[in-house]
């Protein structure tokens, strides 16, 4: 007996000692060294302000499309970056999409994509008294630049502008040829993608690296960690959406029976909240905890995540508990939709709800029906999926790459003392389409806890804008 003790303990002290080992040992990389930023270029600010004035918002429907407004923008571009349209021949796609080509010396490199879109999503009209600037008057104050789409996406899309025309005017041509992929649906329907990456599969182009909005930098969502953290979105979330159907002949509200189809999708969608699908840590959120782990200020939680072999459990069941981390480790389900009814003395035949869903990398959305069909497990309950617009979760990009270790150098030349991590991205970008033609697609842009994405006073650091160009102007210079 004394013997087992013995063995027991020593194990116990043997484990103690490499947790503490692990945790004391993991030190974050120091003294990076000073980061000068070069300044704006002259008028950038006038021009990003031109760009929120003229007001490309998405349509609903493509009957809806403003014209004019994308035509006024084309000129805008033209009138704006003179050498970029004397140097850059630019392919039209659809309309309103455009694709410059920057040549490089060397063509025998794949090119580098630096994608964005410029439309914006609409400004809710009741809410525009709550904004402290015009949505669309393109305001400068505060250190800021506000106004709708300045963060979403005309950011990068004019920060990549200035970069090019900048370096243009310097005498300055690429090593790598590079790519400038600009869209004009993409909070709507995203079609322009679709057709750019479709235009590239025709005439057989691949692309090295391929940077489009997305990930960003935040000093603000982690409370342990305060250092800086850019994350650098290597994946999206798959989307799907299924309809659930109960059926039961309905009648006299007097009379009624045991149970309603109210009654029969109430209770499918209760056993589906109350049994969320399973919690798996996917390799890039595993990666993005290792990245973080050693800045992390509180010992405890620094402790586990530097022995992920040892608590991975402990570490996942508290990330269940925010919505935030949750989304990050499992593959979501939530009732969008519920209809039922028509008149209040009236048992309704028909009751219908929306499930969403946002799909882990490693699923598919056969894989999300099938689970909703299991735990629903009601055979009164027709499922089918909404529509046919579903994605699949996207292929992710390798944190070891060249790819993500140059867009992570980018961020270091930008952002002092920053800690870099992937991040899977819950919401879907133009970029997914191009993962068909690249291995390198990466989401990132160096704003800092930036403000009002589709909402109320959406603005911009100027300080944010410096970095966005710096960021674009060190990924051109191929350094
Ligand atoms: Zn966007």
């Amino acid at each position: 007996m004394k013997k087992i003790f013995t063995v027991l303990g020593l194990a116990f002290l043997i484990i103690t000692i490499i947790v503490v080992v692990k945790t004391v040992s993991n030190k974050p990389i120091s003294n990076q060294k000073e980061v000068v930023l070069a300044a704006l270029p002259q008028n950038a600010i006038e021009h990003m302000s031109a760009a929120i004035q003229l007001r490309t918002e998405t349509p609903n429907d493509d009957y809806q499309f403003d014209t004019l407004t994308f035509m006024k923008y084309r000129k805008f571009l033209e009138n704006t970056y003179p050498l970029i349209h004397k140097n850059l021949p630019r392919t039209i796609i659809d309309s309103f999409n455009y694709i410059y080509e920057w040549k490089g010396t060397d063509t025998s490199i794949l090119p580098m994509v630096l994608m964005a879109h410029y439309d914006v999503v609409p400004v809710e009209a009741s809410a525009i008294k709550l904004w402290h600037a015009k949505p669309y008057g393109g305001e400068v104050k505060e250190n800021y630049i506000w106004g709708r789409g300045v963060l979403d996406d005309k950011s990068s899309m004019i920060s990549i502008l200035e970069a090019t025309e900048a370096q243009l005017a310097k005498g300055f041509q690429p090593k790598q040829t590079i790519l400038l992929c600009f869209g004009a649906d993409e909070e709507s329907s995203g079609k322009g993608a679709t057709a750019m990456v479709k235009y590239f599969k025709s005439i057989h182009k691949r692309f090295d690296l391929v940077v489009d909005e997305g990930g960003e930098i935040s000093t603000e969502d982690n409370k342990s960690v305060k250092a800086p953290i850019a994350s650098i979105g290597v994946g999206e979330k798959g989307y799907v959406t299924l309809v659930l159907t109960a059926q039961k002949a309905g009648g006299h509200s007097s009379i009624p029976a045991s149970k309603t189809a109210i009654d029969m999708l109430s209770n499918a969608i209760a056993k589906l909240s109350q049994n969320p699908m399973p919690t798996q840590l996917t390799t890039p959120i595993e990666a993005y905890l290792k990245s973080i782990s050693a800045y992390n200020e509180n010992f405890w939680e620094k402790m586990a995540l530097s022995n992920l072999w040892l608590f991975k459990s402990n570490v996942v069941n508290k990330m269940a508990e925010q919505p935030t981390s949750n989304a990050l480790i499992r593959t979501t389900l939530v009732p969008t939709v519920f209809n039922s009814g028509v008149r209040d003395n009236v048992i309704p035949t028909f009751a219908t709800a929306y499930i969403n869903s946002r799909i882990l990398p490693g699923q598919s959305t056969k894989d999300v029906f099938d689970y909703v069909q299991k735990i629903v497990n009601d055979t009164n309950i027709k499922i089918t999926y909404y529509k046919n617009y579903m994605t699949e979760p996207s292929p992710t990009t390798d944190v070891n790459s060249k790819y993500y270790k140059r867009v992570e150098k980018a961020v270091r030349a930008v952002v002092k003392d920053v800690v870099v991590a992937p991040m899977l991205m819950v919401g879907a970008t133009d970029s997914r389409n191009y993962r068909e033609v690249s291995e390198g697609v990466v989401n990132f842009s160096p704003l800092t806890d930036a403000k009002g994405y589709h909402g109320i006073d959406e603005r911009m650091q100027i300080a944010d804008f410096q970095k966005c160009i710096n960021f674009y102007t060190f990924l051109i210079k191929g350094e």
